[in-house]
């Protein structure tokens, strides 16, 4: 159980998207979670629910400074992770998964906690393998506007390894690949949330390129359940794994999915394709499979109108 092996677990970007998700379900479990968050992408509007239980605690903080708690387990999921977000400040970006990243491994060194890593499908950068498995080593280019994120993410999980190589520190290394839900902020720019607010209010939907780019789409409390089985696996295995949904789809094919839940006039319209988007994305989730016994339960479809439910409140609100 859970609570059982790690009573107190220390969620870095707790107010995220996906970092609120997981408290709320670590707390639901018996856990106590020492949320830390800097709020520069996250938002107390995110936990405001948790607030008050006495099993959770926040802690505002930048995770580039070093950090001083007691904890059993850490889920490292600070990070800006949309586009817009981490290109506004990229120097900003590389160092919190850099320097982030060896004072998170600097602190589970120093309490014996397991540390978790919430690395990303850039890693694989433009992918010329499809799908990708956790073997494909990735085509990044290292000068480009999104090369803050994916360097940094790469480099994050170098430091994992050489911590667990050099002083044994206990890693877990998961590949999140798009994650969509409840909770995602409505102009963070990316692509669910902005077709989603766009089909509501009647504008138009803005594909960038001809919209024939691919992504696949996991909603977000699959991607919970992955990182806590993950958390929970043998010592013996720390990833990297991929965490996503397999089934790929084009942005066009995204766009007229949400125009139809929403029930929207909204028309398509095109823009162009920024610097160094990835053409296709795709994970491969044998190894997820195979080591978590894990796969999404939520299909594309059921988990955007779960979406599109969440948003059309928050928007009338
Ligand atoms: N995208 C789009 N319209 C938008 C926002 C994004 O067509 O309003 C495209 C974007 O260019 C990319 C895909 O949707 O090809 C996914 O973008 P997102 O920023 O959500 O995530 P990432 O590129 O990091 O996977």
């Amino acid at each position: 159980m859970l609570s059982k092996t790690y009573p107190r677990i220390c969620v870095t970007g707790g107010a995220g998207f996906i970092g609120s998700h997981l408290c709320r379900r670590l707390i639901a479990e018996g856990v106590e979670v020492l949320c830390v968050d800097n709020y520069y992408t996250g938002a107390r509007s995110n936990i405001v629910d948790l607030i008050g239980n006495p099993l959770f605690e926040v802690l505002r903080h930048d995770i580039t400074m070093p950090l001083f708690i007691e904890t059993d387990a850490i889920f490292n999921l600070a990070c800006p992770a949309s586009p817009i977000h981490y290109q506004y400040d990229p120097v900003q970006t590389t160092r919190v998964s850099v320097d982030g990243s060896i004072n998170v491994l600097g602190l589970a060194r120093r309490t014996g906690a397991r540390v978790l890593q919430a690395s990303t499908s850039e890693v694989y950068g433009d992918p010329a393998v499809h799908p990708q498995p956790e073997t494909y080593l990735g085509n990044v280019n290292p000068i480009g506007i999104r090369a803050c994120y994916d360097e940094g993410k790469r480099c994050a999980e170098t430091l994992f390894f050489d911590y667990h190589r050099q002083y044994g520190t206990s890693i877990k290394v998961a590949r999140i690949f798009n994650t969509f839900g409840p909770h995602m902020q409505p102009n963070d720019g990316r692509v669910v949330s902005n077709f989603i607010v766009q089909a509501l209010r009647g504008e138009p939907i803005t594909l960038h390129g001809d919209g024939s780019q691919t992504r696949s789409f996991a909603y977000v409390d699959d991607i919970v359940d992955g990182l806590i089985r993950l958390m929970l696996s043998d010592e013996g295995f720390t990833g990297p794994v991929n965490l996503g949904n397999p089934t790929e789809i084009s942005m066009r094919i995204l766009a007229e999915t949400i125009v139809d839940i929403v029930g929207s006039s909204s028309e398509l319209v095109f823009r162009p394709l920024p610097q160094d988007d990835p053409r296709r994305r795709c994970p491969d989730i044998a190894l997820a499979e195979q080591a978590l016994q894990w796969k999404p339960t939520v299909t594309v479809r059921d988990g955007l109108e779960r979406t599109v439910a969440y948003f059309s409140k928050t928007l009338a609100a």
